[in-house]
C-alpha cells in the first residue's frame, strides 16, 4: 500500500518514515540525495497541491514529461537554473554534435572527461520524484508513459515502465556507422584498459556526466574505435545540435494524442524537442500542468503552473 505523505494539518511532514522505508527498499543501494543543485525556491502552497490533485484525480491517462529539474535532488546539476545550474557555474558549454563528428580533439576531450566522470555519474540514485512517477505509472496506473529529456537513467533505475528517453541514454554507447552497441559500464572497462594512467578523482559533475580535465590529460587520452567496422563511437544520446530520431518523435507524438493530461516536471522547456510536446498538447486542447522552479517556455499554455521543487509536490499526487 502506498502512503500519501501529505497531511492537511501538518504540511511540514512531507515524508513519513514508512514511506521512506518503502522507497529505499524499492531501489538497490543507498538512497542518495543532494540539495546543492536545487535552485532557490519557496515552500509549495497547499492550494497549488490541491489544484494539481483535482486535475490528476480526473485524469486516467497522463503523459509525464520530465527534465533536468527532477534530477537536481539526486545531486545532478541542471543546465540553466540561476546560480546553481551548469551555465551559472562554468563558462564551458556542452559539445556540439558537428564538432564531435569533425574533430578528433573534441572527441578526446569528450571521452576523457566522460571517462573520469562516469563512476560518479552512474552512481546517482532516483529521488522521491522519480519514485513517485514510477508509482503513478506502474502501480496506480493513471499515467501510462513518461517522456524524459534526461540521459541519467534514473527513471530506469526506479524501474518505471514505458519510459521514452527523448534524448537517449548515457548508459549505452553506439557506433555511428554500423549497428554496434555496447553497455556503458563495459565501455568504461575498455577505456580503463587503454588509459591505465588516467586517475579518476571526484570532480564537478555536469548533467551528461562530463567533468573538467587538464589539456595534457585530454590530449593523451586513447579512444577505441568500433570493433565491428572501426567507425566512431558515441554515447547513445542526442547531442546539442543533433536531432531526436524521427521514429522517437513519432512515438512521442502518438503518446500526446493518446493522453488526457500532460504533466511537465522539472523542465524549463527551453529545448524545442520538449517544447513541441507542449505545443502539440495545447493544439489538441489537452490540459497541461507544469511543476518547475521558475518560469518555463510553456507557462502560457498551462492550465496549472506550480513554481516549486518537484520533490515537495509529486509525492502528494500518489494515492
Ligand atoms: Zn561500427
Amino acid at each position: 500500500m502506498f502512503i500519501r505523505p501529505f497531511k492537511r494539518d501538518a504540511p511540514a511532514l512531507l515524508v513519513t518514515p514508512r514511506y521512506f522505508d518503502l522507497i529505499t527498499d524499492k531501489i538497490s543501494g543507498r538512497q542518495q540525495s543532494s540539495t546543492s543543485f536545487v535552485p532557490k525556491h519557496l515552500p509549495v502552497k497547499e492550494e497549488d497541491i490541491d489544484k494539481l490533485d483535482r486535475l490528476i484525480s480526473v485524469s486516467r491517462n497522463i503523459l509525464i514529461l520530465t527534465g533536468a529539474g527532477i534530477s537536481t535532488e539526486s545531486g545532478i546539476p541542471d543546465y540553466r537554473s540561476e546560480g546553481v545550474g551548469l551555465y551559472a557555474r562554468s563558462t564551458n558549454r556542452p559539445v556540439q554534435y558537428r564538432d564531435f563528428l569533425k574533430s578528433e580533439g573534441v572527441r578526446k576531450r569528450y571521452w576523457a572527461r566522460n571517462y573520469v566522470g562516469w563512476p560518479r555519474f552512474s552512481s546517482f540514485s532516483p529521488n522521491l520524484t522519480h519514485l513517485s512517477v514510477c508509482k503513478l505509472v506502474n502501480d496506480i496506473g493513471i499515467a501510462r508513459c513518461v517522456v524524459t529529456q534526461n540521459v541519467d537513467g534514473l527513471h530506469t533505475k526506479a524501474k518505471t515502465k514505458n519510459v521514452i528517453e527523448l534524448h537517449g541514454s548515457a548508459f549505452r554507447v553506439v557506433c555511428l556507422s554500423c549497428d554496434f552497441k555496447i553497455e556503458r559500464h563495459a565501455f568504461q572497462n575498455l577505456l580503463a584498459q587503454l588509459n591505465p594512467d588516467v586517475k579518476i578523482i571526484d570532480q564537478m559533475m555536469r548533467p551528461d556526466g562530463d567533468v573538467e580535465m587538464t589539456q595534457d590529460q585530454v590530449e593523451g587520452f586513447n579512444i577505441p574505435s568500433c570493433p565491428s567496422c572501426a567507425g566512431l563511437l558515441k554515447p547513445d544520446i542526442v547531442f546539442f545540435g543533433d536531432n531526436v530520431p524521427k521514429d522517437r518523435v513519432e512515438e512521442v507524438r502518438n503518446e500526446v494524442k493518446l493522453c488526457d493530461t500532460l504533466l511537465v516536471l522539472g523542465s524549463s522547456l527551453t529545448v524545442f524537442s520538449a517544447y513541441r510536446i507542449v505545443l502539440q498538447a495545447a493544439d489538441l486542447h489537452k490540459p497541461i500542468a507544469i511543476v518547475n522552479i521558475g518560469d518555463t517556455r510553456g507557462d502560457q499554455h498551462a492550465l496549472i503552473k506550480v513554481s516549486a521543487k518537484c520533490g515537495d509536490v509529486i509525492p502528494h499526487l500518489c494515492r
